[in-house]
């Protein structure tokens, strides 16, 4: 499938944000994934195909976000390297990387290595809910239980999933508050039906849209609401993993 893999947003927080390619994500079990499928047998062909996605990127704001099919961590040698690269050449000043939690003893080695480039880095954790229940057993994301302070401790941006058959819309409700009290970002995306065996809950969706907070998050820039072709929501980053407006393959 070609899907875009470089786009710029202005809405909340203006970045630039690009969808590289990894060899695939170690955890790989959380039930409602399907983009870790978008990833490549060879590390040669990745650093490649990101080589190309990174020349996209123009140091507009200053800000680059940077998403996989797996974690930051997971992305080729060659990648980190261009990635600086890129930093210095387009005067990046924030990278804000993604990573599964098995990662965060190591974070420290990312931060200090950007930083010694005067590269502010951020981490965005995949968190999907506070909720151990909801997290380790609806969506099986392999963090275990550790509440919302001790993930503070390595996450400023976090991940909310909104949308699963399996969730209560007070649930969510009290997932966002948590994000937004205790995180920089909260970035609360709606679950589109793929191929996973996770279902879509309309009418859980729909209330989260009807619901009297909810011109209140919108109005917040601290979270942003990413739903796929739905006006109501902060949009898709720009339309970032879906299949229009694509510029490589
Ligand atoms: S850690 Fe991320 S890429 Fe890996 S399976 Fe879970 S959601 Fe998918």
């Amino acid at each position: 499938m070609s899907i875009k893999r470089y786009s710029y947003t202005d809405v909340k927080c203006p970045r630039e944000v690009v969808l590289l390619q990894s060899t695939g994500c170690s955890w790989g079990h959380c039930t409602f994934c399907d983009y870790q499928n978008d990833k490549s047998m060879s590390a040669a062909a990745a650093a490649k195909l990101n080589r190309q996605i990174l020349r996209l990127v123009t140091g507009k704001s200053g800000v680059l976000q940077i998403i996989d099919s797996a974690s930051f961590s997971e992305l080729p040698m060659e990648t980190l390297l261009d990635v600086l690269a890129v930093c210095k050449e387009k005067n990046i000043h924030k990278v804000i990387l993604e990573q599964h939690w098995s990662y965060r003893s190591g974070f420290w080695v990312l931060s200090d290595l950007f930083e010694s480039r005067g590269v502010e880095c951020l981490f965005l954790g995949g968190i999907e809910s506070f909720n151990p229940q909801i997290r380790g057993g609806l969506f099986n994301k392999g963090m275990g239980r550790d509440g919302p302070e001790e993930i503070r401790r390595y996450f400023q941006w976090v991940n909310l999933l909104c949308g699963v058959k399996g969730q209560s819309l007070e649930g969510v409700l009290e997932d966002i508050h948590i994000g937004l009290e205790l995180f920089e970002r909260v970035i609360l995306n709606i679950f589109i039906t793929n191929s996973s065996s996770a279902q879509r809950d309309e009418e859980l969706i729909a209330a989260l849209y009807a619901h009297p907070e909810f011109p209140l998050l919108k109005a917040n820039s601290k979270i942003e609401i990413l739903e796929y072709g739905n006006p109501l929501s902060d949009g898709t980053l720009g339309g970032i993993g879906y299949g229009e407006e694509e510029t490589i393959k």
